[in-house]
Protein backbone atom coordinates (compact mmCIF):
# COMPACT_ATOMS: atom_id res chain seq x y z
CA UNK A 1 0.00 0.00 0.00
CA UNK A 2 1.43 3.43 -0.99
CA UNK A 3 2.02 6.14 1.91
CA UNK A 4 1.50 9.60 0.45
CA UNK A 5 2.77 12.10 3.12
CA UNK A 6 1.78 15.88 1.41
CA UNK A 7 3.46 18.81 3.28
CA UNK A 8 1.29 22.06 1.67
CA UNK A 9 -2.47 21.80 0.75
CA UNK A 10 -1.71 22.12 -2.85
CA UNK A 11 0.38 19.09 -2.72
CA UNK A 12 -2.42 17.23 -0.81
CA UNK A 13 -4.76 17.89 -4.11
CA UNK A 14 -2.36 16.94 -6.45
CA UNK A 15 -1.53 13.75 -5.10
CA UNK A 16 -5.71 13.12 -4.52
CA UNK A 17 -6.16 14.14 -8.31
CA UNK A 18 -2.89 11.71 -9.08
CA UNK A 19 -4.02 8.56 -6.81
CA UNK A 20 -8.69 9.70 -7.03
CA UNK A 21 -8.38 5.58 -5.02
CA UNK A 22 -6.21 7.14 -1.81
CA UNK A 23 -7.81 7.29 0.79
CA UNK A 24 -7.31 10.43 3.00
CA UNK A 25 -6.50 10.07 6.89
CA UNK A 26 -7.05 12.87 9.41
CA UNK A 27 -7.14 11.47 13.04
CA UNK A 28 -7.48 7.90 11.34
CA UNK A 29 -9.77 7.21 14.46
CA UNK A 30 -12.18 6.05 11.44
CA UNK A 31 -9.39 4.68 8.95
CA UNK A 32 -7.07 2.70 11.26
CA UNK A 33 -9.78 0.60 12.51
CA UNK A 34 -11.35 0.11 8.99
CA UNK A 35 -7.86 -1.43 8.20
CA UNK A 36 -7.26 -3.23 11.16
CA UNK A 37 -10.29 -5.30 10.80
CA UNK A 38 -9.57 -5.33 7.11
CA UNK A 39 -12.76 -4.06 6.39
CA UNK A 40 -10.99 -1.44 3.60
CA UNK A 41 -7.94 -2.36 1.73
CA UNK A 42 -7.21 1.05 -0.15
CA UNK A 43 -4.73 1.15 -2.89
CA UNK A 44 -2.77 4.07 -1.18
CA UNK A 45 -3.72 6.63 2.02
CA UNK A 46 -3.26 10.08 2.16
CA UNK A 47 -1.74 11.42 5.27
CA UNK A 48 -3.08 15.07 5.70
CA UNK A 49 -1.74 15.35 8.96
CA UNK A 50 1.70 17.75 7.75
CA UNK A 51 -0.75 20.55 6.49
CA UNK A 52 -1.14 22.78 9.44
CA UNK A 53 -3.73 24.83 7.60
CA UNK A 54 -6.32 22.29 8.16
CA UNK A 55 -6.06 22.01 12.02
CA UNK A 56 -6.92 26.00 12.41
CA UNK A 57 -10.20 27.74 12.46
CA UNK A 58 -10.79 31.25 11.18
CA UNK A 59 -13.84 33.32 12.11
CA UNK A 60 -15.06 36.61 9.64
CA UNK A 61 -17.64 38.23 11.26
CA UNK A 62 -20.74 35.94 11.94
CA UNK A 63 -19.10 32.94 10.23
CA UNK A 64 -16.56 30.40 11.59
CA UNK A 65 -14.38 28.87 8.73
CA UNK A 66 -13.32 25.67 10.99
CA UNK A 67 -10.47 23.42 9.20
CA UNK A 68 -11.07 19.83 8.44
CA UNK A 69 -8.40 18.92 10.83
CA UNK A 70 -9.51 20.56 13.89
CA UNK A 71 -9.40 18.04 16.63
CA UNK A 72 -12.79 17.76 18.91
CA UNK A 73 -11.06 18.47 22.36
CA UNK A 74 -9.99 22.14 20.42
CA UNK A 75 -13.55 22.29 19.65
CA UNK A 76 -14.65 21.96 23.02
CA UNK A 77 -12.18 24.15 23.92
CA UNK A 78 -11.75 26.83 21.95
CA UNK A 79 -15.38 27.12 20.00
CA UNK A 80 -17.82 26.44 22.95
CA UNK A 81 -19.04 30.50 22.41
CA UNK A 82 -19.61 30.44 19.06
CA UNK A 83 -20.51 26.68 18.02
CA UNK A 84 -22.20 25.90 21.51
CA UNK A 85 -23.91 23.16 19.88
CA UNK A 86 -21.30 21.24 18.04
CA UNK A 87 -18.75 22.05 21.23
CA UNK A 88 -21.77 19.60 22.93
CA UNK A 89 -21.46 16.83 20.57
CA UNK A 90 -17.84 16.49 20.48
CA UNK A 91 -18.01 16.17 24.19
CA UNK A 92 -19.52 12.69 23.96
CA UNK A 93 -17.29 11.66 21.00
CA UNK A 94 -15.36 8.27 22.18
CA UNK A 95 -12.92 9.21 24.81
CA UNK A 96 -10.60 11.85 25.61
CA UNK A 97 -7.74 10.18 23.09
CA UNK A 98 -10.26 9.76 20.21
CA UNK A 99 -11.64 13.69 20.97
CA UNK A 100 -7.79 14.41 20.61
CA UNK A 101 -7.60 12.84 17.23
CA UNK A 102 -10.93 12.50 15.76
CA UNK A 103 -12.01 15.37 13.39
CA UNK A 104 -14.94 16.93 11.88
CA UNK A 105 -13.66 16.78 8.48
CA UNK A 106 -13.39 12.58 9.16
CA UNK A 107 -17.21 12.48 10.12
CA UNK A 108 -17.82 14.09 7.01
CA UNK A 109 -15.69 12.22 5.44
CA UNK A 110 -17.11 8.81 7.19
CA UNK A 111 -20.46 10.47 6.92
CA UNK A 112 -21.88 7.56 9.24
CA UNK A 113 -25.17 8.44 10.14
CA UNK A 114 -24.44 8.21 13.50
CA UNK A 115 -21.89 10.40 13.52
CA UNK A 116 -22.32 13.01 16.65
CA UNK A 117 -21.05 16.50 14.42
CA UNK A 118 -23.84 16.04 11.91
CA UNK A 119 -27.00 16.92 14.19
CA UNK A 120 -25.34 19.97 15.40
CA UNK A 121 -24.49 20.63 11.35
CA UNK A 122 -27.92 20.31 10.27
CA UNK A 123 -29.44 22.68 13.18
CA UNK A 124 -26.58 25.44 12.75
CA UNK A 125 -28.39 26.29 10.04
CA UNK A 126 -28.68 25.93 5.26
CA UNK A 127 -25.81 28.20 5.76
CA UNK A 128 -23.47 25.26 6.67
CA UNK A 129 -21.50 24.56 3.58
CA UNK A 130 -18.73 22.42 3.52
CA UNK A 131 -15.97 23.59 1.02
CA UNK A 132 -14.53 20.72 -0.98
CA UNK A 133 -11.47 21.50 -3.15
CA UNK A 134 -9.70 19.59 -6.00
CA UNK A 135 -7.01 20.54 -8.26
CA UNK A 136 -10.16 21.77 -10.56
CA UNK A 137 -10.94 24.42 -8.02
CA UNK A 138 -13.44 24.59 -4.69
CA UNK A 139 -16.89 24.61 -4.52
CA UNK A 140 -19.49 25.19 -1.36
CA UNK A 141 -21.63 22.09 -0.65
CA UNK A 142 -24.72 22.88 1.06
CA UNK A 143 -24.91 20.52 4.23
CA UNK A 144 -28.51 19.23 3.44
CA UNK A 145 -26.81 18.17 0.10
CA UNK A 146 -23.58 16.68 1.34
CA UNK A 147 -25.36 13.40 2.80
CA UNK A 148 -26.37 11.35 -0.22
CA UNK A 149 -26.79 8.02 1.14
CA UNK A 150 -25.43 5.11 3.67
CA UNK A 151 -22.08 5.97 4.61
CA UNK A 152 -22.21 8.06 1.50
CA UNK A 153 -20.96 11.78 0.79
CA UNK A 154 -21.00 14.24 -2.12
CA UNK A 155 -17.78 14.45 -2.39
CA UNK A 156 -16.08 13.38 -6.07
CA UNK A 157 -13.07 10.95 -6.39
CA UNK A 158 -10.46 13.48 -6.55
CA UNK A 159 -11.66 16.02 -3.81
CA UNK A 160 -10.65 16.64 -0.02
CA UNK A 161 -12.89 18.66 2.34
CA UNK A 162 -10.51 21.56 3.64
CA UNK A 163 -13.19 23.47 5.75
CA UNK A 164 -16.83 23.69 7.25
CA UNK A 165 -18.36 27.14 7.08
CA UNK A 166 -20.63 27.56 10.35
CA UNK A 167 -23.15 30.97 11.05
CA UNK A 168 -21.59 32.03 14.68
CA UNK A 169 -24.63 30.95 16.96
CA UNK A 170 -27.23 33.33 17.23
CA UNK A 171 -29.46 31.76 20.16
CA UNK A 172 -29.11 28.56 22.34
CA UNK A 173 -27.91 25.34 20.74
CA UNK A 174 -28.05 21.91 22.41
CA UNK A 175 -27.07 18.48 21.80
CA UNK A 176 -28.94 15.05 22.93
CA UNK A 177 -27.53 12.31 22.68
CA UNK A 178 -28.68 7.96 23.62
CA UNK A 179 -26.02 5.46 23.90
CA UNK A 180 -25.92 1.98 25.21
CA UNK A 181 -23.97 3.43 27.90
CA UNK A 182 -22.40 6.93 29.36
CA UNK A 183 -19.62 6.97 27.36
CA UNK A 184 -17.44 5.63 24.58
CA UNK A 185 -20.27 4.75 22.84
CA UNK A 186 -22.08 5.36 19.32
CA UNK A 187 -25.12 6.83 19.34
CA UNK A 188 -28.71 4.79 19.25
CA UNK A 189 -29.69 8.15 18.13
CA UNK A 190 -28.98 12.02 18.27
CA UNK A 191 -30.92 15.17 18.39
CA UNK A 192 -28.91 18.59 17.57
CA UNK A 193 -31.27 21.87 18.26
CA UNK A 194 -30.68 25.52 17.65
CA UNK A 195 -32.93 28.55 17.97
CA UNK A 196 -31.83 30.92 15.52
CA UNK A 197 -34.00 34.51 17.66
CA UNK A 198 -32.04 36.62 14.20
CA UNK A 199 -33.87 34.97 11.56
CA UNK A 200 -36.84 33.78 14.05
CA UNK A 201 -36.56 30.00 13.43
CA UNK A 202 -35.38 26.85 14.86
CA UNK A 203 -32.82 24.34 13.70
CA UNK A 204 -32.89 20.80 13.85
CA UNK A 205 -30.73 17.61 13.30
CA UNK A 206 -31.54 13.90 13.52
CA UNK A 207 -28.84 11.52 13.83
CA UNK A 208 -28.59 7.59 13.76
CA UNK A 209 -32.27 7.34 13.23
CA UNK A 210 -32.40 7.23 9.29
CA UNK A 211 -29.78 6.18 6.33
CA UNK A 212 -28.58 9.92 6.32
CA UNK A 213 -28.43 12.08 9.15
CA UNK A 214 -31.18 15.18 8.69
CA UNK A 215 -33.32 17.80 9.67
CA UNK A 216 -36.75 17.46 10.50
CA UNK A 217 -38.34 20.18 8.21
CA UNK A 218 -42.03 20.25 9.02
CA UNK A 219 -41.05 20.33 12.53
CA UNK A 220 -38.96 23.52 12.11
CA UNK A 221 -41.21 24.76 9.97
CA UNK A 222 -44.43 24.41 12.52
CA UNK A 223 -42.25 25.60 15.47
CA UNK A 224 -40.79 28.56 14.22
CA UNK A 225 -44.35 29.69 13.02
CA UNK A 226 -45.73 29.25 16.61
CA UNK A 227 -43.31 31.53 18.23
CA UNK A 228 -43.89 34.03 15.73
CA UNK A 229 -47.04 33.58 15.57
CA UNK A 230 -47.59 33.84 19.04
CA UNK A 231 -44.77 36.88 19.37
CA UNK A 232 -42.91 34.62 22.08
CA UNK A 233 -39.32 35.23 20.50
CA UNK A 234 -40.12 38.68 22.29
CA UNK A 235 -41.98 37.36 25.15
CA UNK A 236 -40.31 34.51 25.82
CA UNK A 237 -43.05 32.63 27.20
CA UNK A 238 -43.20 28.50 26.76
CA UNK A 239 -45.07 27.65 23.66
CA UNK A 240 -47.29 24.82 25.99
CA UNK A 241 -47.39 21.03 26.43
CA UNK A 242 -49.43 20.77 22.67
CA UNK A 243 -46.74 22.68 20.79
CA UNK A 244 -44.60 20.48 22.08
CA UNK A 245 -45.74 17.67 21.84
CA UNK A 246 -46.63 18.52 18.14
CA UNK A 247 -43.08 19.27 17.79
CA UNK A 248 -41.40 15.92 18.90
CA UNK A 249 -44.57 14.20 16.68
CA UNK A 250 -42.98 15.96 13.96
CA UNK A 251 -39.26 15.21 14.32
CA UNK A 252 -40.19 11.51 14.92
CA UNK A 253 -42.20 11.62 11.85
CA UNK A 254 -39.13 13.06 9.70
CA UNK A 255 -37.08 9.82 11.24
CA UNK A 256 -36.46 6.87 9.33
CA UNK A 257 -35.24 4.55 11.76
CA UNK A 258 -33.70 0.74 11.70
CA UNK A 259 -33.71 -2.20 14.15
CA UNK A 260 -30.23 -3.07 14.49
CA UNK A 261 -28.12 -4.42 17.39
CA UNK A 262 -28.00 -0.66 19.47
CA UNK A 263 -31.74 -0.08 19.62
CA UNK A 264 -35.08 -1.17 17.53
CA UNK A 265 -36.68 1.60 15.17
CA UNK A 266 -39.84 1.89 17.99
CA UNK A 267 -37.37 2.70 20.59
CA UNK A 268 -35.35 5.47 18.37
CA UNK A 269 -38.52 6.81 17.65
CA UNK A 270 -39.26 7.08 21.04
CA UNK A 271 -36.08 8.47 22.42
CA UNK A 272 -36.55 11.26 18.99
CA UNK A 273 -39.91 12.67 20.68
CA UNK A 274 -38.36 12.99 24.41
CA UNK A 275 -35.16 14.11 22.78
CA UNK A 276 -36.51 16.71 20.83
CA UNK A 277 -39.16 17.90 23.78
CA UNK A 278 -36.00 17.86 26.15
CA UNK A 279 -33.60 20.31 24.08
CA UNK A 280 -36.39 22.27 22.93
CA UNK A 281 -37.17 23.05 26.66
CA UNK A 282 -33.60 23.62 27.35
CA UNK A 283 -32.73 25.43 24.97
CA UNK A 284 -35.97 28.14 25.16
CA UNK A 285 -34.98 27.87 29.28
CA UNK A 286 -31.85 29.73 28.40
CA UNK A 287 -32.68 31.70 25.60
CA UNK A 288 -35.40 33.23 28.09
CA UNK A 289 -33.05 33.69 30.56
CA UNK A 290 -30.58 35.67 28.23
CA UNK A 291 -33.76 37.89 26.88
CA UNK A 292 -34.59 39.09 30.61
CA UNK A 293 -31.12 39.84 31.44
CA UNK A 294 -30.64 41.81 28.60
CA UNK A 295 -33.87 43.66 29.49
C1 LIG B 1 -13.13 4.00 20.12
C2 LIG B 1 -13.86 4.91 19.15
C3 LIG B 1 -14.94 5.66 19.61
C4 LIG B 1 -15.62 6.50 18.72
N1 LIG B 1 -16.69 7.23 19.20
C5 LIG B 1 -17.34 8.05 18.37
C6 LIG B 1 -18.45 8.83 18.84
O1 LIG B 1 -18.80 8.79 20.02
N2 LIG B 1 -19.07 9.64 17.96
C7 LIG B 1 -18.69 9.74 16.64
O2 LIG B 1 -19.30 10.50 15.88
N3 LIG B 1 -17.66 9.01 16.16
C8 LIG B 1 -16.98 8.17 16.99
N4 LIG B 1 -15.93 7.43 16.50
C9 LIG B 1 -15.60 7.52 15.08
C10 LIG B 1 -14.53 8.60 14.75
O3 LIG B 1 -13.76 8.95 15.88
C11 LIG B 1 -15.19 9.87 14.20
O4 LIG B 1 -15.94 9.58 13.04
C12 LIG B 1 -14.17 10.97 13.85
O5 LIG B 1 -14.85 12.18 13.61
C13 LIG B 1 -13.32 10.62 12.65
O6 LIG B 1 -12.38 11.66 12.49
P1 LIG B 1 -10.88 11.32 12.03
O7 LIG B 1 -10.18 12.62 11.81
O8 LIG B 1 -10.24 10.39 12.96
O9 LIG B 1 -11.18 10.60 10.64
P2 LIG B 1 -10.31 9.57 9.81
O10 LIG B 1 -10.35 8.21 10.41
O11 LIG B 1 -8.97 10.13 9.49
O12 LIG B 1 -11.16 9.58 8.46
C14 LIG B 1 -12.52 9.19 8.46
C15 LIG B 1 -13.06 9.23 7.03
O13 LIG B 1 -13.02 10.55 6.52
C16 LIG B 1 -12.14 10.64 5.40
N5 LIG B 1 -11.44 11.92 5.55
C17 LIG B 1 -10.70 12.35 6.60
N6 LIG B 1 -10.29 13.61 6.40
C18 LIG B 1 -10.76 13.98 5.18
C19 LIG B 1 -10.66 15.16 4.38
N7 LIG B 1 -10.01 16.26 4.81
N8 LIG B 1 -11.28 15.19 3.18
C20 LIG B 1 -11.97 14.10 2.73
N9 LIG B 1 -12.10 12.96 3.44
C21 LIG B 1 -11.51 12.90 4.64
C22 LIG B 1 -11.24 9.41 5.48
O14 LIG B 1 -10.73 9.01 4.23
C23 LIG B 1 -12.21 8.40 6.07
O15 LIG B 1 -13.05 7.88 5.05
C24 LIG B 1 -15.22 6.59 17.36
C25 LIG B 1 -14.11 5.85 16.91
C26 LIG B 1 -13.44 5.02 17.79
C27 LIG B 1 -12.25 4.23 17.30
Amino acid sequence: MEFLRPATWDEALAAKAGHPGALPVSGGTDVMVELNFDARRPPALLDLNRVGELARWSRDGAVLRLGAAVPYSRIITELSGPLPGLALAARTVGSPQIRNRGTVGGNLGAASPAGDAHPPLLAAGRDVLVEAASVRGTRLIPIDDFYTGVKRNALAPDELIRAVRIPVADGPQQFSKIGTRNAMVIAVCAFGLALHPRTGTVGTGIGSAAPTPRRAADAEEYLGAVLAGRGLWESGEPPGEEVLRRFGELVTAAADPIDDVRGTAGYRRHALTVMARRTFTWAWNDYRREIRSAA
